[in-house]
């Protein structure tokens, strides 16, 4: 026999947190299931300081820790798994986590969007030192020195026009010689004194983790075959995000990339199932943006819950 829920959360980011801290309060006894980012996005990042009630900022870790306690304090239950397969095409909806099937009267999807990395030798002993895929969390920390940026679509313009604001330079460095990034945030980009483009160009590696932090990068041009040394003090990746909701396909509507389709914020097409946070949001992408989706599905859930019991 499968357990029965009222409500099961996928997904430990700001998103998930908020989402089962309402729905605790609320006495759904939720379960959340942690998948392989717990803590989401934010547990990437060093300082928050935009995140409203902190004025002197607080680390990402901490942050999502303290709403992980504060929603546990309430009666939210966490497991660590992963959802390998969701039915629902019926409620209880059945879900497949790892060896174990969980039903559930509704579902909240906060699955999140996990940042693309390039895969470089020494890229994730440096997360957190000088290498990050978000220039809002930490462009701050680079202020008055020199910043690579790789992507060519409008993240990598956005977040290299972003980091004028700190940094001496920014490099833009990119793949080939055609971007895809709109019009408009390419001739911004070009047009800005600070930010200059370095294409037909990969990176081969980051140095140097034996001093843990961003010293340069290996650049290779993909046309020549040269190779070379570049300094830099961090490198902001900006080559897309992945939405992790591939576990759906067929079910929910997603758009082209693949990002949960909701209406009214947090609705999907299959009653009793929402969506917040990251996997349907790739226009704010914030974590009080996220926290306030993960509130919304967690009312939309206790109401549901309510007209379905009558
Ligand atoms: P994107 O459009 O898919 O662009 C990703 C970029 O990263 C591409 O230039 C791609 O190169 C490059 N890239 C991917 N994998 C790489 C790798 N392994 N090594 C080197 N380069 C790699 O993603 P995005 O820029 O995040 O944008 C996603 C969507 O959000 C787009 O529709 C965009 O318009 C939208 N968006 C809009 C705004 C805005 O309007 N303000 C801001 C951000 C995002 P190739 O071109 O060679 O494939």
């Amino acid at each position: 026999m499968s357990e029965l829920r009222n409500v099961v959360i996928i997904g430990s980011g700001c998103a998930g947190h908020t989402a089962a801290l309402y729905t605790a309060r609320a006495n759904l006894k939720p379960l959340v299931i942690e998948g392989h980012e717990p803590g989401g996005q934010l547990s990437m990042t060093t300082l928050v300081e935009n995140f409203p009630g902190f004025p002197d900022g607080i680390m990402g870790p901490q942050l999502v820790d303290n709403m992980r306690k504060q929603a546990e304090r309430f009666g939210a239950e966490y497991r660590v798994g992963h959802l390998t397969s969701a039915d629902l095409s019926q409620r209880p909806f059945r879900l497949h986590i790892g060896q174990h099937q969980v039903q559930t009267q509704t579902l909240i999807i906060a699955s999140g969007a996990s940042a693309r990395w390039l895969g470089l030798p020494h890229e994730q002993q440096l997360i957190r030192h000088g290498v990050s895929s978000c220039a809002t969390c930490d462009g701050f920390f680079f202020s008055g020195k020199e910043i690579v940026v790789v992507g060519g679509g409008d993240s990598a313009m956005e977040e290299a026009l972003f980091l004028t604001r700190f940094a001496t330079k920014v490099t833009i460095i990119h793949r080939r010689d055609a971007f895809r990034a709109s019009k408009i945030m390419l001739e911004r980009a070009q047009k800005h004194e600070k930010i200059q483009f370095l294409t037909d160009t990969v990176v081969e590696d980051v140095y140097d983790h034996a001093k843990q932090e961003v010293t340069g990068l290996k650049l290779r041009n993909v046309k020549t075959g040269k190779v070379w040394d570049f300094p830099t003090s961090a490198l902001f990746l900006g080559i897309g995000h992945e939405p992790n909701a591939k576990m759906f396909a067929g079910q929910l509507d997603t758009d082209a990339d693949g990002y949960l389709k909701t209406h009214n914020h947090v609705l999907t097409r299959v009653h009793g199932v929402f969506a917040c946070g990251d996997v349907q949001d790739r226009r704010y992408r914030q974590a009080i943006t996220a926290a306030g989706t993960g509130c919304m599905a967690a009312i939309e859930a206790e109401k549901f819950l309510e007209e379905h019991s009558k």
